[in-house]
């Protein structure tokens, strides 16, 4: 059995004590170093072929004599030579700490670091490069986190490989101390060797420092061995100083620690560096003991859910009044510039209307979208997907579904189709499937501007409280409907919950902007392209086959008559502001009104859209809906964000050209079939049927059949028609 005796050095509170005690345990033995009062613990391990004998050294900041403890510390590393030292260093002071290792490397004793109180140093978000450091210095450096007993076996071996391998001679280490000392210390280094002063203890360079340190023990012991050498050094050493005093105003001691401290600093390039990675995760901590607390959690989630759409709307409002009266503005120019036929209507209701109906949404789109962007870059996102993990278990689905839901929709104003893509990050095939069905129920950027539309008109006082509602809604049903399926067509087991919180940062306002803006970029050109077409296509679905040419001569002669009496008044009037006058030809105006009205209708019932839309009503009014709203409904299975620019154009067909050109919200006022009740039967309708044929497209190819594809598209619409049937009907009997 080998026997290595290694002594633990370090400054004082850097864990040494506590590293022994992790070493050796209880085979301690504690006494005093000879002739004083300071503690000497030993203690040992045993392995098959080796015996560790440790011995823990006071903590000491240096090895020159300034204390009992710096000479306790080096007369045992000079007078019982052990095999190896071990310092223990305070890796989060390292530059300090490395003082000693120096020196001790300065003796040539083979030398261990053990880097302790690593955990500190990652918790403040510091990374040491322990294996660039370790071949600076040329030693080995290991990892330590002495309290948690972390690196202890990794530090035996090393003991065991060093002792193993070193020569049994010690190899100090020569550092530069500049030009003024270097001479010096080489002359004087050279005198030592010479008569082998002091030899038996220190490396002769080592003994020529401390006479150039003025170490008045290693004086002492000189005088004692070598009286002679000992004046000569000693005056040699007189002679340098005196000179630095005058040259340099400083004495070699400082020279010496001050290239000291260089010999450091340059082996510390580059080792140590600010983890800014770390230094957030350890701030990311903090912030989550609030934001993910068990009952703030969620409290501040809903809040911070529900602020959103309070900035959307009390901010996005005014930017939408700009854009729909620019549409309204381009449309009356549309009219006046364009003589009243096809062309006229093909632009005004096809062209602006479509594309106008959608882009007022815009800036409240794009508001929408920044706050998401706001809550994904600033790391919060993944904190609601991290607490909802528990809830969706519930629902046989996984934490990572709320990803997917999220952009579906979830915080209303997603897209069902990344949200489809986006449950690949889900490994069960089953919570995949269930996810991906269900997301389609979210209110998507598409279908916001129908129920925005809608809510404004019928719950113009608590807009944001009933849009909050319609995104509860949707997730309820989500929710439940997952349920329903992982409980019977998609049964199985759950899958645990893996996923790493990314650290808290503050987003920066380009990369907001940015990502605003692609995805509201996104939108504006579904709108101008599909949408486009969309558009113009129902126009002409709503435009042809034309009405029979007699059937409208009939409105055309009526009119025309109407209008001859108007005339006939006026002029018998000419001069009179009779009040009778003006109320007759108010009357007759909105007689022609009405058959303005009457013929627009007739003409759109006799369109292919009206008839399938007419032919589906007998089923539809159960839930409410009339043939417009059908027709509307139809379109939004191509896109939702057609569903609007369908009713714009429908209704804009069908009622008066009036003086002064009216939107959409102004037509579903005045139409009397509007009411609350199937206000809230067409949101639900909308919310919950049929995904749009692009995200059908996707869920057929992430499922790789298009049965779940077909599935999706016939169960939502029945799902939803039933739910909005019972409501509108509920709603009903309760005498709404
Ligand atoms: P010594 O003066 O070098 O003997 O240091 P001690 O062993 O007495 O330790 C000083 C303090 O540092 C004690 O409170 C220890 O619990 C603590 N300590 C020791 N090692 C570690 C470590 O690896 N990580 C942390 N965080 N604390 C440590
Ligand atoms: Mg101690």
């Amino acid at each position: 059995m080998k026997k290595i005796v290694i002594a633990l050095a370090g400054n004082p509170n850097s864990g040494k004590t506590t590293l022994f005690n992790t070493l050796t345990g209880s085979r301690q033995h504690v006494g005093n170093y000879p002739g004083i009062t300071v503690e000497k613990k030993e203690g040992f391990i045993e392995l098959t072929d080796y015996l560790l004998h440790f011995v823990d050294l006071p903590g000491t900041y240096s090895l020159t004599a300034y204390s009992q403890e710096e000479l306790v510390a080096r007369n045992f590393l000079a007078q019982e030579k052990p095999d190896l030292v071990v310092d223990v260093i305070n890796a989060g002071a390292l530059e300090r700490n490395l003082y000693l290792a120096v020196q001790i490397m300065e003796l040539g004793i083979p030398l261990v670091l053990a880097l302790n109180m690593m955990d500190e140093v990652r918790k403040k978000g510091l990374t040491i490069n322990t294996e660039l450091l370790s071949r600076r210095l040329k030693i080995p450096v290991v990892e330590t986190v002495a309290r948690q007993g972390l690196g202890k076996d990794l530090l035996i071996q090393t003991i065991i490989e060093v002792a193993d391998s070193s020569p049994g001679s010690w190899t100090p280490l020569n550092i530069s101390y500049g030009p003024d000392l270097d001479p010096v210390l080489q002359q004087m280094t050279k005198m030592i060797e010479q008569d082998h002063f002091l030899t038996h203890l220190y490396p002769p360079r080592w003994t020529a420092l401390k006479y150039l340190e003025g170490d008045d023990e290693i004086r002492a012991l000189g005088l004692k061995t070598n009286k002679r050498l000992a004046r000569e050094l000693e005056l040699a050493a007189a002679r340098i100083a005196e000179h630095c005093q005058k040259t340099l105003n400083t004495y070699p001691e400082a020279i010496v620690a001050d290239y000291r401290y260089g010999f450091i600093s340059s082996l510390l390039k580059d080792v140590i560096s600010r983890d800014t990675h770390k230094e957030r995760i350890a701030i990311s901590d903090r912030i989550d003991k609030v934001l993910t607390h068990k009952f703030l959690g969620p409290l501040i989630m809903a809040l911070v859910l529900y602020a959103i759409y309070k900035f959307t709307f009390s901010f996005g409002e005014i930017p939408m009044h700009w854009v729909e009266d620019l549409f309204t503005w381009m449309a009356d120019m549309a009219t006046r510039l364009i003589p009243p036929g096809l062309l006229q209507s093909m632009v005004v209701s096809g062209i602006i209307g479509g594309v106008g109906g959608v882009l007022s949404f815009v800036p409240l789109i794009a508001l929408m979208f920044m706050c998401i962007a706001f809550l994904e870059d600033s790391g919060y996102m993944a904190r609601v997907a991290y607490m909802l993990d528990r809830v969706f278990r519930i629902f046989g689905l996984h934490g990572c579904s709320v990803m997917p839901f999220i952009i579906s929709g979830g915080i209303a104003g997603g897209c069902a189709v990344p949200g489809v893509m986006a449950t690949r990050t889900l490994r069960s095939p089953r919570e995949k499937l269930a996810t991906l069905l269900t997301v389609p129920f979210m209110p998507c950027g598409a279908k916001l501007p129908i129920f925005i539309l809608l809510v404004g008109i019928f719950f113009p006082e608590n807009k944001a409280t009933v849009l909050f509602l319609i995104s509860l809604i949707a997730w309820a049903t989500a929710l439940i409907v997952a349920k329903l399926l992982r409980s019977t067509i998609i049964k199985g087991a759950p899958t645990p919950f893996v996923m790493e919180l990314p650290p808290y940062r503050y987003p920066t306002l380009s990369g907001l902007l940015i990502h605003t803006w692609e995805r509201t970029w996104q939108y504006i050109k579904k709108a101008g392209t599909v949408i486009l077409a969309i558009s113009i296509l129902l126009w002409a679905t709503m435009t042809f086959p034309r009405l029979p040419v007699e059937q409208v001569h009939k409105f055309t002669r009526h009119r025309a008559e109407i209008e001859r009496q108007i005339q006939e008044i006026m002029a018998q009037n000419r001069e009179s502001d009779d009040q009778n006058t003006i109320a007759t030809i108010a009357k007759l105006k909105q007689l022609i009104a009405g058959l303005d009205a009457e013929l627009a209708q007739k003409k759109l019932k006799y369109s292919l859209a009206g008839r399938l839309g007419t032919l589906l009503e007998p089923v539809t009014r159960w839930a409410g809906f009339d043939w417009k709203i059908n027709i509307s409904l139809i379109g939004g299975f191509a896109a939702k964000e057609v569903i609007i620019s369908t009713l714009g154009t429908a209704y804009s067909l069908s009622q008066v050209q009036a003086e002064e050109p009216v939107s959409l919200a102004d037509r579903i006022v005045q139409d009397p079939d509007w009411n609350t009740r199937r206000a809230i039967s067409v949101i639900l309708f909308i919310l919950l049927y049929a995904p749009c044929l692009v995200t059908i497209v996707v869920i057929a190819r992430e499922t790789g059949t298009w049965r779940w594809a077909l599935f999706s598209m016939t169960f939502n619409t029945l799902f939803a028609f039933v739910l909005a049937t019972v409501v509108y009907q509920g709603l009903a009997l309760l005498g709404n």
